[in-house]
């Protein structure tokens, strides 16, 4: 909360970097940080500027996100490998105490946001495509070019390069900014916590009640329309979690819905950690919902139901695997079967794609061939991001374009040809 060691109350006008940032309303935020609109006098444009809490663990995730960004962005001077950029980073004293801020280049609503918008229902296989294609470009320079893990892939950490409603979006609606300090607050912090409280608590009752009637609607919303107009490339963000491949800070990693199995397990984890929780993204961006929503039952734990869910899926996860971490034995017996749970109702990727998300058989089939090979139980055999950029799902409509291949005709896809652009460094589109 907006205490000492927590987040810094901001106002409209608010200024930052003596007079440099001038913050204009707030964008999002997360469980470290909130994130403001702001006005760059000095290079007069629109950036976005991340406030993160005081407390020294905040603190010190920012000077770690500023170390992993810093990096990603020197790197990639022509700003084309699907991560975020970062502009500045300063510190800010206030009440709460001092702040360590994140300037950004300015982007759009995140994918949590784009799915919200499209009522849940999934946003349709060609956008899936498109979006998939972004990640795995910035995963694949993240993994092969840095050895930067992740390790907290989500819809809210992927943003869109341009904002769904355009109304909303200060630089395509050219509108001014404004550089007005804000007069004296007649309510102190505390008067602004409680007034603040009571709009979230509004907002939050209007917004149940809207998703209500979005999903029963039947006619296209205004904003789903909208996002005909946008063209889908998109960036990763929050590298407050990020870690070196070869320098790992913790062992537990990773939003739950998200989360590999081999971190549950605690077998230790590599780059294909991030490769799973792309394969749930590109899952709920298709569908509109979570692959894995696991829940502590009667006599077992949240984790035992995900790994539940998991083998429901897969199969039964290899004896071998099941017992390799030091947190096997919670979950599995001497057999590699589950302690607790004993009834697993087995299913695929493509039956659910067809039977509960009504995708026809064929583009499930197609969808399913790209996402199977992502939910290996064994790290080792997931495909690369690079892999995956080569898969003839990602080429759909340029094959749909020259003719459709067959099978032979996409394994012998010239690895130059489809991925040149990535591996040659240079920025074309794929
Ligand atoms: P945290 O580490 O606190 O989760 P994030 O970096 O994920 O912080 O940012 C929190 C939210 O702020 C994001 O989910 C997004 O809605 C918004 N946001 C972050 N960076 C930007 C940006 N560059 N442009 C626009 N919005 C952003
Ligand atoms: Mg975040």
């Amino acid at each position: 909360g907006y205490r000492k060691g927590g987040y810094h109350a901001v106002r409209p006008g608010d200024q930052f970097a003596a007079g440099r940032y001038v913050a204009q309303r707030k964008l999002g935020w997360g469980n470290f940080s909130t994130v403001w609109l702001a006005f760059d006098v000095q290079s007069q444009r629109y950036v976005a500027l991340k406030i993160q809490k005081s407390a020294p663990e905040f603190a010190q995730a920012a000077l770690h996100e500023i170390e992993f960004l810093s990096e990603i962005t020197k790197r990639d001077p022509s700003n084309c490998k699907c991560i975020i950029q970062l502009v500045d980073h300063f510190k800010h004293a206030g009440p709460n105490g001092q702040h360590i801020c994140l300037v950004f280049e300015l982007l759009g609503d995140s994918l949590l946001k784009l799915v919200q918008y499209n009522r849940y229902k999934g946003i349709g296989l060609d956008r899936v495509r498109r979006i998939c294609k972004s990640i795995l470009v910035g995963l694949d320079y993240l993994h092969n070019e840095l050895g930067i893990i992740h390790s907290d892939l989500k819809l809210e950490n992927v943003l869109l390069v341009s904002t769904i409603d355009p109304s909303k979006d200060p630089i395509r609606s050219g509108l001014k900014p404004n550089l007005e300090r804000p007069e004296g607050n007649p309510n102190g912090e505390a008067g602004l916590n409680a007034i603040e409280k009571k709009l979230k608590m509004r907002a939050r009752r209007v917004h149940a009640k809207l998703a209500e009637k979005r999903k029963s609607a039947v006619e296209p919303s205004r904003s789903e329309r909208r996002l005909d107009g946008i063209d889908l490339t998109c960036k990763i963000v929050d590298f407050g979690n990020a870690c070196w491949a070869d320098k790992q800070f913790t062992d537990f990693i990773q939003t739950r819905q998200y989360r590999a199995p081999e971190i549950i397990l605690g077998a230790g984890y590599s780059f294909s950690v991030d490769m799973w929780s792309f394969m749930c993204i590109a899952f709920e961006l298709a569908t509109g919902e979570m692959l894995f929503t696991p829940k502590e039952g009667h006599g077992y734990s949240e984790d035992e139901d995900h790994l539940a869910l998991m083998m429901e899926l897969l199969g039964k996860m290899p004896k071998k695997i099941a017992t390799m971490g030091t947190r096997s034995k919670e979950y599995f017996d001497r057999h590699g079967d589950l302690k607790r749970i004993r009834r697993l109702k087995l299913s695929s990727i493509e039956r659910v794609l067809v039977d509960k998300y009504k995708i026809s058989e064929s583009d499930a089939l197609e969808f399913a061939s790209f996402l199977c090979p992502l939910l290996d139980f064994a790290p080792e055999k997931r495909p690369t991001a690079l892999d995956c950029l080569k898969h003839p799902w990602l080429r759909y409509n340029e094959d749909k374009a020259c003719g459709p291949l067959n099978n032979n005709d996409a394994k012998n896809i010239d690895l130059a040809q489809s991925t040149g652009s990535i591996t040659s460094g240079d920025c074309t589109n794929i």
